[in-house]
């Protein structure tokens, strides 16, 4: 589906691979100028020489503080203003909390959550000028039951609680906050589970869990975010939708 995003500029962090990449290629097909922020260099140069509109690379990386001033000036210097923010890039690690370290859990919460607060703040008033939104990309882990992924079930928990209070804070300036909840998603982030477990066994078994019985595609999940940060969405905010064939469900 082809949302009209004419005339707005999108930056959207994780956007070299994945759920960031498909979400920048459908925001730039509805007409956005689109910010591809993440480390990657080249695979953002790569993107970024398919779409039809006027975009930016940004390559930086999250975990460094001087990043989230850095995504602000360069997409006011080239666009001026921002109409949507996503925040979609997370590190994700699957280790028990007996094994957990200071050093792992500090990268997942900065990464995931304090950044994606950062970069709210740093465009709050850009966003307020035009009457902008933000997506916040979450996960079904946010429920705990995964286990073994407490830093990044707590990122992520904490990004929700994020976007509800976002919400609320900021709907008097009709800036809109949403996040989107994906279950199964088959990108590079399964690559670690794979290697521990063995893909065959992790595709087969761990769909048994999804009601729809299929894994999620990047491009399922942006259309979501696309919704919510389009104008369709006008009524809609702190939400937090999933999208996990109905996995959460059971
Ligand atoms: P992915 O393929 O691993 O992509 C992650 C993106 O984040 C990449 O573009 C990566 O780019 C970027 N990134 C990671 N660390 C970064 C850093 N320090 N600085 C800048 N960029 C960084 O993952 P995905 O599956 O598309 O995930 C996208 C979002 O969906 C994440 O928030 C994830 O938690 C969520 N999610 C995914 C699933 C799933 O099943 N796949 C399920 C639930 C939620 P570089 O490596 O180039 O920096």
């Amino acid at each position: 589906m082809v949302f009209d995003f004419k005339g707005k500029t999108a930056v959207v962090t994780g956007a070299s691979r994945g759920i960031g990449e498909a979400t920048s290629r459908h925001l730039d097909a509805g007409g956005a100028n689109v910010v591809l922020v993440a480390r990657s260099k080249d695979k953002l140069n790569a993107i970024a020489s398919e779409l039809q509109n006027e975009s930016l690379v940004i390559d930086c990386d999250l975990s460094e503080d001087r990043t989230i001033d850095l995504i602000k000036s360069k997409t006011i210097e080239k666009f001026s203003k921002i109409d949507i923010l996503v925040n979609n890039a997370a590190v994700e690690r699957n280790e028990p909390a007996h094994r957990a370290t200071a050093a792992a859990i500090d990268e997942t919460l900065l990464v995931n959550l304090r950044q994606a607060f950062m970069l709210c703040s740093v465009f709050s008033k850009d966003l307020f000028a035009t009457k902008g939104n933000v997506v916040n990309v979450t996960s079904t882990a946010a429920a705990g039951a995964g286990g073994t992924q407490g830093a990044y079930a707590a990122s992520k928990g904490g990004l929700n609680t994020l976007t509800k209070n976002l919400s609320n804070e900021w709907a008097n300036k009709e800036v809109r906050a949403n996040a989107v909840a994906p279950g199964l998603v088959l990108t590079e982030m399964w690559e670690p589970t794979f290697e521990l477990l063995g893909e065959e066994n992790v595709m087969e078994n761990f769909v048994k869990r999804v009601p729809l019985g299929k894994w999620g595609t990047p491009e399922e999940i942006a259309n979501v975010i696309c919704f919510l940060a389009s104008d369709l969405a006008s009524y809609v905010t702190g939400q937090v939708v999933r999208v996990d064939g109905g996995m959460l469900n059971l």
